[in-house]
């Protein structure tokens, strides 16, 4: 282990070894290199070209943008070589049943009145027959639904405020971008393929891995982000899994890019499917499709063909399979070393969660650092963290299952009568009771992510909060009429997503420096 140099000096930087270079790994890196610098760390990181990286993962979420700036990263330079387009929610299409539509947002419904959540106002107007589309109350709904974009403003009193935005990448070149940035900061690439990892009979700890090559890599703590591969954690710890697939039976996807549409929407789109979903995702120069089903209720030739009739373009590649089980390790750091990224866990891209979970696991590593002595407690700290991350996003993906009155077929009516974990029991009858939404301070989602999608998929309150009946209801009306008329003619005045996108001209280079 790391030398000490005495009670006053500095410790020798940890030696940290990343084995994978997909997102997962150039995050880790970038994170380690740019939050704690030189004299904490220094990374080396092991990546196969034979093996390649999963390299799908085009939508993410708002906090990507807090990671870029802490590392110091720069938007407009990030956007333009990873071809990126901006974000504001997700289109769900046929969920709640075939034909239903809603838009999860970034971004808040409307404002309190008279001390309630707007919400629950909303609720409550039309329980006294004033009826009215919920979205129509979100600035980001708004938008999106027009196609437009521009930066949120900064002035908290301005309904501009209301709302953040995300982006959607090519995966791939996010990794390459990050490459550089970690590169120019000292952290040495190594391209190989491990072979083997020496672990210590003693202490369990992982001392070397040994390269094809021959070449034999030691190192002090030892980031796993191998992918599905799970070379250590899975491989070698035997990391316990704990397997989520009886909540989430979703377990193969088939992906292929497309020609890009004329419609630049600011939105990812997911659309119910018999057996699964499909998703559209555009980027700069094409479309990112994917369609995600259920092996036990769809066979892949059929769930190709229905992928490739609801493109819409013609199709740039070959439709790739991805193989996946729903679940996690119980503890992703084990002894010496740390799962990030798809070796850690996975659950359905539904809501772009991936990327989000590879971010918390890259913070909470640098928040519990391991210094000169060994400390159990850090790894025990971690996992619980993440242990609250994994859960609350399981919660969130199952709802969107559970929550339908499709008829149409057995995996969705086997979702609706299945029994889900407790803690998504008590949230449903919370809100279904009373319109209260369970509020946390670590883990997605926030509230207004869990109104749009439990709205969405059908279940609205009963009963409103008793502090919303404290306001007459012909002053919560006018001031909902009032805010529904402000955000309509502000989002006419905004730019479109398209010349947002058009100031962040793809690299020189011209079409061919286009990756597919
Ligand atoms: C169908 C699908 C859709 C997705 N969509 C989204 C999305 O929209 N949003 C989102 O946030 N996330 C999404 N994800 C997840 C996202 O793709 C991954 O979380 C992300 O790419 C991280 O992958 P990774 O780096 O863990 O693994 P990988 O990309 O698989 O990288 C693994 C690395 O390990 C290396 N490696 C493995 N074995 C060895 C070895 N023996 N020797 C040397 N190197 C080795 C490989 O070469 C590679 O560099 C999606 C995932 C899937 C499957």
């Amino acid at each position: 282990m790391t030398t000490d140099a005495g009670p006053s000096g500095p410790p020798d930087p940890l030696q940290v070894v990343i084995v994978g270079g997909g997102t997962a790994g150039w995050m880790t890196a970038a994170g380690l290199v740019g939050l704690l610098g030189p004299k904490l760390c220094s990374v080396r990181l092991i990546e196969s070209d034979e093996i390649g990286i999963v390299g799908v993962g085009e939508a993410t979420l708002p906090q990507l943008r807090d990671f870029n700036r802490a590392i110091g990263v720069v938007e407009t330079d990030m956007m333009r070589k990873t071809f990126a387009s901006f974000k504001l929610g997700i289109e769900f299409r046929d969920w709640g049943y075939i034909g239903s539509r809603y838009i999860h947002p970034f971004g808040a419904f409307g404002r309190p009145i008279g001390g309630a959540a707007f919400h629950q106002q909303w609720r409550r107007a039309a329980l006294a027959g004033h009826d009215s589309d919920l979205n129509d109350y979100c600035y980001a709904i708004a938008a999106a639904r027009l196609d437009r974009f521009e930066h949120p403003s900064d002035d908290i009193r301005q309904v501009e405020s209301t709302y953040d935005y995300a982006y959607h990448l090519d995966a791939s070149l996010y990794a390459k971008y990050l490459r550089g940035f970690c590169e120019r900061r000292g952290v040495v690439r190594t391209e190989g393929k491990i072979v083997s990892a020496s672990v210590s009979s003693e202490s369990g700890n992982v001392e070397s891995l040994k390269l094809e090559s021959g070449e034999e890599v030691a190192g002090d703590l030892f980031v796993d982000c191998s992918g599905f591969r799970a070379l250590l954690i899975g491989s070698r710890l035997n990391s316990d899994w704990e397997d989520w697939s009886h909540w989430l039976p979703c377990d193969r996807a088939i992906a292929v890019p497309s020609e890009r549409s004329t419609d630049l929407h600011p939105y990812t789109r997911v659309t119910a499917r018999e057996a699964g979903w499909q998703w559209r995702i555009p980027l700069q120069h094409r479309t990112g499709n994917g369609h995600v089903f259920s092996s036990a209720f769809m066979d892949e030739g059929r769930a190709t063909d229905i992928l490739l009739a609801n493109l819409d373009g013609p199709a740039l590649a070959e439709p790739r399979t991805l193989r996946f089980q729903a679940g996690r390790r119980i503890r992703s750091w084990t002894n010496n070393c740390v799962a990030v990224g798809l070796s850690s866990g996975f659950l359905e891209p539904l809501e772009s969660t991936s990327i989000y979970l590879i971010q918390r696991a890259v913070e909470y590593l640098v928040r519990l650092f391991p210094g000169r002595a060994t400390d159990p407690g850090l790894a025990s700290e971690f996992n619980r963290l993440m242990d609250v991350e994994y859960s609350r996003i399981r919660d969130f993906l199952i709802l969107h299952y559970h929550l339908n009155q499709r008829t149409d077929s057995d995996l969705w009516r086997q979702s609706r009568e299945m029994t889900v974990p407790a803690s998504l029991t008590h949230k449903m009858a919370l809100f279904q009771n009373s319109g209260h939404i369970e509020q946390y301070r670590d883990g997605l989602f926030s509230p207004p992510s869990w109104i749009s999608v439990l709205i969405g998929q059908g279940l609205l309150p009963v009963d409103t909060h008793p502090l919303a009946t404290a306001t007459p209801i012909d002053e919560v009306w006018s001031q909902m009429l009032n805010l529904r008329e402000v955000i309509a003619k502000r989002v006419d005045l905004m730019p479109s997503h398209a010349s947002a996108l058009a100031e962040i001209a793809p690299e020189p280079g011209g079409a061919s420096a286009i990756p597919r």
